[in-house]
């Protein structure tokens, strides 16, 4: 009896083989994909390389790592020059017939920003405008075939009604590197960010003065910290205010290029862009209730 079970489990697995020689073979569809940064993998349901809190303009490919994207079926990143110290890693496995997806690349040409640095070169954060990104994720994930993610409609009407709510001449966003260009355009908030696009380039002094000069005139609030990158530009702007006799504060922590700890609300696509919308709109005096658009988000000392 038992072993007649065995053979006819057996024979079923013959059945079925050519049936599953004949799916494609690089798929992203059996969740084997893994993608760079957390706010790709996460809408995509696919594994996410970097964790938490890991900065991916400077992050370094371990040996570990290289085994795994080696073993992946498939490879996403973002691309326009994002993932700036694993390019050449990328470009070896694309070459040895990896497939390799550039999903910010997947955005329309005509709805990306340039980098405000060197000419030619693209603004990679995409995600900071949740109307761009979504559209991003589903040409992405039609083409690979992976489950297609929400358009992230609801998240946008929430941002678009809370910042609104912000005085005009408090509009501004402050913050420690050049990552909110996308977030800024889409919600109409200026943005003046201390550091380059990129995290390597060192804000000078002349760059620290000139944003204690629009914080002291604006007579702005409140400035921003960001999750993965240092707060020491942020600590001179606010010395440098207080000598001139003006008072600003540290609104809070944004997520810029990473999102908040796995397996909580901030640590998903939405609750990061919720979270960064809801302490921008309280600090710089616009309405937001302090848990968020769905009261997920985590109370905060700020
Ligand atoms: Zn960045």
């Amino acid at each position: 009896m038992r072993n007649n079970t065995v053979m006819s489990r057996f024979m079923a697995l013959l059945f079925v083989l050519p049936a599953l020689a004949a799916l494609p073979v690089c798929a992203a569809t059996d969740r084997g994909a893994i993608a760079t940064i957390p706010m790709i993998a996460e809408p995509l349901g696919v594994e996410s390389l970097m964790g938490p809190g890991v900065d991916p303009h400077l992050y370094k490919l371990t040996r570990a790592d290289i085994t795994k994207l080696v073993e992946a079926p498939h490879l996403l990143y973002c691309g326009l020059g994002l993932e700036g110290k694993m390019l050449d890693a990328f470009a070896r496995l694309a070459a040895s017939g990896k497939p390799v997806t550039a999903v910010c690349e997947a955005a329309p040409k005509a709805k990306r920003l340039q980098a405000a640095g060197p000419v030619g070169a693209a603004d990679p954060h995409l995600w900071m405008d949740p109307v761009l990104w979504a559209e991003a994720l589903q040409v992405t994930a039609h083409r690979l075939g992976l489950p297609v993610p929400e358009d992230f409609g609801q998240l946008d009407a929430y941002a678009r009604a809370r910042l609104e709510s912000i005085p005009a001449p408090a509009r501004v966003l402050v913050t420690a590197h050049d990552a909110f260009a996308y977030f800024g355009r889409r919600y109409g908030l200026e943005v003046v960010g201390i550091q380059g696009i990129n995290t390597e380039s060192e804000a000078g002094l002349r760059t620290i003065e000139a944003v204690v000069e629009i914080v002291v005139t604006r007579r702005l609030p409140a400035v921003f910290v960001e999750s993965t990158v240092s707060d020491r530009n942020i600590s001179a702007i606010i010395e440098g205010a207080a000598a001139r006799g003006h008072r600003v504060v540290v609104g809070g922590r944004l997520f810029s290029d990473a999102m908040g700890p796995e397996g909580t609300y901030e640590g998903t696509y939405i609750g990061m862009i919720d979270h960064n919308v809801t302490t921008i709109a309280r600090a710089l005096g616009g309405r937001a209730p302090a848990r968020g658009m769905q009261g997920r988000l985590a109370a905060h000392d700020h």
